[in-house]
């Protein structure tokens, strides 16, 4: 079939599906691949950026530590040089203690990190002093038993010790002392000169610094993995060495600064490290910042996007299921609507009637099914490739044209009943015929409930108009044929009761008839008579002009009886040339007179036979209810003999039954 039956075509289904799932998952990739790319390079700004951290605090505070050491470490190497080598014997303490310690006070002042500065007699005990509490002698003040004392004093080698953090004897805080040998000419040890760092000092500074709530720093001895100082303030930590510490593995390796991420076996927290070596000295610092703590932003961000993309899938899920919903239902129905599509194919196909589509605007068949092959001797396509006026005869084609239009008014104008429409049309043949055709065509209406299309169905009538007529004219037929029977019927019920010579009434009527009279008189009260008539010398007529000249006479007397009596009269043929006329509501005096009158017209009666006319007479006898009787045999024998009164009373003459001849 060239056009559907209905328009529409099959659906995308399977493939469209398909489409959108890749879609939907393209767009889950982009958006997870996009949202991952994001995530990972604020990661990594944020990783960067502790790094970042980490370095400057790390570099700040080993340009504090270091100048410091530096500063101290110079003061302790010029005085171990300027102090006058007389001056180091406890013995002459007493002597040079004035101009040794102001030089002392005035090296202190300059260094608030430091307790101050101090001289140690090769002896082990403090012989000078900065602070002004010290008082030589002090047995607080001898340092022999102390591992920087007995460094200084059994290596000749070095020239510079940090002693490990101790609880200052003097001062009562957590000091370090920096110690540096006084040695004579010959490079024999005279003892030393000392600072204690203030360690508090440097807790502060570390304090001071923002790392975040897990942030670490420590200040540690490079050579012995000894620890210093901590922040957050840790006092079992103090003076403890850490073994396969990553960061501290790596600058006792030599490496005088870095970045590393670990795990600290101390409180399991995960950090970045910036570490520094400071200066020449035996000591690093390093800064760390936890992960959670510069991770804390990133985390909550992640978390909302990762919340929002989440949610937006799902919400794209929910789309792409409902869309594969619809578009299954979809699926469904348009494979229903292609079963019932073809279903209602093959019906149009396989109908003998013709059935049609016609698109309204274009007035053009979009589909005609092959019966019209049958019906008009066209193909469906040759149908189809010809204008509507073009199948019909053309006072139909002008008449169908002119319906359309209105009815599409009317159905637009709300007139449901306009939209199913019978008609019968005369179609033109492909062989120059006509066919009668019933046409029961339907409007359909398009989603805005304008007619478009009007399907239909053609049915050849010419053979039921055929049969129709058939059918009108046996009917007619019939009709005539009842007629004819009912004219025969009643000619043969008027033969039954009439005489066949005369045209009156024969003996077998008048013997009914008088019976059913003679009830009514004596029922309603009425009157009625009878006459009774006879030729007089009838033999000598027909023994003179023949038996058949005397049946003209009998002719001629029925005839002049019957256009003498009244309706309700019955006159009738008797027997032979006898009659008996019934005269119904008449009473006795009346029929003598209607007797009397009939004698006369029979006297003036002249038969013609041949060149000549015949006349003849007749007697009459006349009866009547109830004065002559009561039944019919009564009256007729009555009228009888009054009639043979009046043949032996000369005949030509009425004699009324028990009445004198007149
Ligand atoms: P009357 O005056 O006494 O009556 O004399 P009449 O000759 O008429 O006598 P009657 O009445 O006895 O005679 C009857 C005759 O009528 C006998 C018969 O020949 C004749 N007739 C009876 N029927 C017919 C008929 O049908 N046709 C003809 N032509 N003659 C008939
Ligand atoms: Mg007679
Ligand atoms: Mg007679």
């Amino acid at each position: 079939m060239a056009e559907s039956l209905s328009g529409i075509r099959g659906l995308p289904g399977v493939w469209s599906q398909k489409r959108l799932i890749l879609v939907f998952v393209v767009a889950l990739f982009v958006v997870t691949g996009l949202l991952g790319f994001v995530l990972g390079e604020s990661y990594l700004a944020a990783e960067r950026q502790a790094e970042t951290n980490a370095r400057n605090i790390a570099g700040v505070l080993e340009a504090r530590l270091g100048s410091t050491v530096r500063r101290i470490h110079a003061d302790l190497e010029h005085l171990a040089v300027v102090l006058p080598r007389q001056a180091m014997s406890p013995d002459a303490a007493a002597s040079y203690k004035e101009s040794v310690s102001r030089e002392l006070v005035l090296y202190a002042a300059r260094f608030p990190e430091i307790v101050g500065y101090r001289v140690v007699a090769n002896t082990g005990e403090v012989i000078y002093a900065s602070e002004a509490s010290f008082q030589p002698g002090n047995v607080s003040g001898n340092t022999a038993d102390r591992d920087y004392f007995q460094a200084l004093k059994n290596d000749p080698a070095l020239s510079l010790v940090f002693s490990g953090v101790v609880n200052g004897r003097i001062s009562g805080r957590n000091i370090m002392i920096i110690a540096v040998p006084v040695r004579g000419h010959s490079g024999e040890f005279l003892g030393l000169v000392m600072a204690p760092l203030d360690l508090r000092h440097f807790q502060q500074l570390f304090d001071a610094v923002d790392l975040g709530p897990n942030g670490v720093i420590t200040f540690r001895r490079s050579d012995d993995a000894r620890l210093v100082l901590r922040r957050p303030i840790r006092p079992d930590t103090i003076n403890q060495k850490v073994q396969n510490n990553p960061l501290h593995l790596r600058v006792e390796s030599g490496d005088p600064a870095g970045i590393i991420r670990f795990r600290a076996a101390l409180d399991g927290v995960e950090r970045i490290y910036a570490y520094q070596r400071i200066g020449a000295y035996p000591f690093y610092v390093a800064a760390g910042v936890a992960t959670t703590d510069y991770l804390a932003a990133w985390y909550r961000t992640a978390a909302l996007a990762g919340a929002s993309a989440l949610l937006l899938a799902l919400l794209l899920l929910f789309a792409l299921l409902r869309v594969m919903r619809l578009e299954r239902e979809e699926a469904v129905n348009a494979q229903r609507l292609g079963d019932s599509e073809a279903r209602y194919r093959m019906l149009a196909d396989n109908s003998h009637d013709v059935i049609w589509t016609l698109d309204i605007p274009s007035l053009r068949f979009t589909y005609v099914s092959p019966s019209v092959e049958r019906l008009r001797g066209f193909t469906p396509e040759e149908v189809m490739a010809q204008p509507l006026e073009a199948s019909l005869v053309p006072e139909s084609a002008a008449q169908v044209v002119g319906e359309i239009a209105q009815r599409v008014k009317r159905i637009i104008g709300g007139e449901a009943a306009a939209r199913v429409v019978t008609g019968e049309l005369d179609q033109v043949c492909k062989n120059g015929g006509v066919v009668a055709t019933e046409v029961v065509s339907s409007y359909l209406l398009d989603a805005d409930g304008v007619p478009r299309t009007i399907l239909g169905i053609a049915r050849d009538i010419g053979a039921r108009k055929a049969a129709e007529q058939a059918l009108r004219d046996t009917n007619q037929r019939l009709h005539a044929q009842i007629d004819e029977i009912e004219r025969l019927q009643s000619a043969l019920q008027e033969q039954a009761v009439r005489d066949g010579l005369t045209g009156l009434y024969n003996r077998r009527y008048l013997d009914e008839t008088l019976e059913r009279e003679v009830s009514r008189a004596r029922r309603e009260g009425h009157p009625l008579s009878l006459v009774m008539l006879d030729i007089d010398y009838f033999k000598r007529v027909n023994d003179t002009y023949g038996h058949q000249f005397g049946d003209e006479i009998l002719k001629a007397l029925g005839a002049a009886l019957l256009l003498n009596v009244r309706a309700e009269d019955v006159a009738c043929r008797f027997g032979g040339e006898e009659f008996l006329i019934l005269l119904p509501n008449m009473p006795l005096e009346a029929a003598r007179g209607r007797a009397e009158s009939w004698r006369q017209l029979v006297e003036a009666l002249a038969i013609a036979h041949g060149e000549f006319t015949v006349n003849f007479t007749i007697s009459l006898g006349v009866s009547a209810y109830p004065e002559h009787g009561k039944t019919p045999d009564d009256l007729t024998r009555c009228a009888d003999q009054a009639l043979y009164r009046a043949k032996h009373s000369g005949r030509n003459c009425v004699v009324v039954f028990g009445s004198e001849v007149a």
